[in-house]
């Protein structure tokens, strides 16, 4: 039954309060905005229970017992196999034991008020919150809607998947238990991240991959090494192969994918890693002129193209898929909607530029949590070709630095840069081995500051780190 009990107005109205909802929420509070924001699940998002965190926190004892057993005098120590109950005990902590007490208290510390509920828009600056109840609840903003209700998991419409309750990310960073098989279909972040988790914890790994290679939207070179530690480390990775059927015949019993190749491959679970969809499909868009179901295109500002009180931050506009870009938007929304409601003109305002999201086309960070670490910042190559950039690839073997050498016996990585011949500034930076996530910053603000490689120069980095392939990059790119 609904019940029509309450019609409230406030300056804004969040709909979704993961990491990116919760910081415009935060960004509206301080400038003073009331401020209302709206969830269906749990507090937090996407990241904090199903994601980021989870994953993350898997992978640490994975990644941490490879580089220790690469360490003379330490990897005798560290031979035996991982604890799985302490590994999935300490994900079920970072996880908040899929509890949101603690980002509820934030939230109100801000003094944000939350709404329980599925919020769909019903019109302009209407907002309708259904509660699990059935309870209505009508809000109106004053200034601006934020939509932030991120995006969800995408499986095939493949022959046999009702039966077959295929694994999703969500699945993949909360099962309970090691599969004994999992087929892993998709070889991006998801796919390459889960596949290294659950190997290390004793499944037998088959990676399915459509296309040439792992990783495809970073430099060849990254995919390329990912694979050869993941073969290693006994999974079996097929590429230029397409799932086509899967069935479960037995509820408990294992699971068969169906190849393009004729194949049949038969496994205990098989985790569907192919991409994401916008959480639009059910948000009342049609009541604003917008189409259900589609990533919502903003400007620079998170504000949506032709409704100007319309904001969609973080993954629903599809600009970069990552919570750190999406907290980034949030702050930059927040900023713009503040400004916007105080009748400020945005571009007088700050000379930070915190009212364009530039970073989303320039300088997007990413580290993927494998080993070895793959991590860039801006353009690749090919991006930077195809954008009409003058460029050169400078690469380097990042083995040939001492620090590397120190971190890990045996170390196999490799960096590239990509010059900007015009400006001798980077458009993109790459790394990929043991340890180089915290050395992506460094690139991130080489990248985002622009900074003329005659002044890079001078950042003499310290001795003997694995930053010391600054150095080599720059040299090798002088020609001495
Ligand atoms: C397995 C995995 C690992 C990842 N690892 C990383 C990582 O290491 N680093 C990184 O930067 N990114 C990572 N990401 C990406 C990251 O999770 C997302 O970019 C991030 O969660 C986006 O935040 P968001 O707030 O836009 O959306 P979400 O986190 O998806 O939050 C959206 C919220 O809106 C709510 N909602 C949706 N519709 C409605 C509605 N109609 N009414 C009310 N509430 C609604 C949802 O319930 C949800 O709580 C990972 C993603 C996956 C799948």
């Amino acid at each position: 039954m609904t019940h029509a009990v309450e019609s409230v107005a406030y300056d804004v109205v969040v709909i979704g309060a993961g990491p990116v909802g919760e910081n415009v929420a935060d960004r509206a509070r301080a400038a003073g905005l009331s401020t209302a924001i709206v969830e269906s699940e749990l507090i937090g998002g996407e990241c904090s229970y199903w994601a980021c965190m989870p994953s993350k926190a898997l992978l640490r004892p994975v990644v941490a017992r490879a580089d220790a057993r690469r360490v003379p005098g330490l990897a005798a120590a560290v031979q035996g196999p991982l604890d799985t109950a302490a590994v999935l005990a300490h994900r079920d902590t970072y996880a908040s034991h899929w509890k949101d007490d603690g980002q509820v208290a934030w939230l109100e510390g801000i003094g944000a008020d939350i709404f329980r509920g599925r919020g769909r828009l019903t019109g302009p600056k209407a907002v309708t919150v259904t509660a699990p109840d059935g309870t209505e609840h009508r809000l109106t903003a004053r200034h601006a809607v934020a939509v932030c209700t991120g995006s969800r998991a995408v499986v095939p419409d493949l022959p046999g998947m009702e039966s077959a309750r295929p694994w999703t990310s969500r699945e993949a960073t909360s099962a309970k238990e090691v599969p004994g098989r999992l087929v892993v279909v998709g070889g991006g972040v998801v796919g390459v991240e889960m596949a290294t988790v659950w190997g290390a914890l004793g499944a037998e790994v088959t990676m399915l991959v459509r296309g040439k290679g792992l990783l495809p939207r970073m430099e060849p070179f990254a995919g390329e090494l990912v694979a050869e530690a993941l073969t290693e480390a006994g999974a079996d990775i097929r590429t230029g192969v397409s799932a086509t059927s899967v069935e479960r015949p037995e509820p408990e019993g294992p699971v068969t994918v169906g190849l393009d190749n004729g194949e049949r491959i038969e496994a205990d679970e098989i985790l569907f890693a192919t991409g994401r969809a916008p959480r639009t499909d059910d948000l009342g868009l049609e009541t604003v002129g917008l189409k259900p179901g589609s990533w919502l295109t903003v400007d620079d500002s998170c504000q949506v193209e032709g409704v100007p009180w319309l904001y969609a931050v973080g993954d629903v506009n599809h600009r970069a898929l990552l919570t750190h870009q999406g907290k980034y938007q949030a702050r930059i929304a927040g900023a713009a909607i503040a400004a916007r409601a105080q009748g400020v003109p945005l571009l007088e305002t700050d000379r930070w530029g915190a009212h364009a999201a530039t970073a989303d086309h320039a300088a997007v960070p990413q580290v993927v949590f494998t080993d070895p670490e793959a991590a860039s910042v801006g353009l690749t190559l090919a991006e930077a070709e195809r954008a009409g950039h003058r460029v050169r690839a400078v690469d380097h073997d990042l083995a040939a630095v001492a620090g590397s050498g120190l971190y890990a016996d045996g170390y196999r990585g490799r960096a590239r840069m990509i010059v900007d011949l015009d400006r001798e500034i980077l458009l993109g930076v790459t790394f990929v081995g043991p340890g180089i996530g915290e050395l992506l910053h460094s690139a991130t603000i080489a990248v985002a500051g622009e900074v003329p490689l005659d002044r890079l120069w001078h950042a003499v980095p310290a001795y003997p780190t694995i930053s010391e392939i600054w150095l080599r990059l720059l040299e090798t790119y002088r020609g001495n």
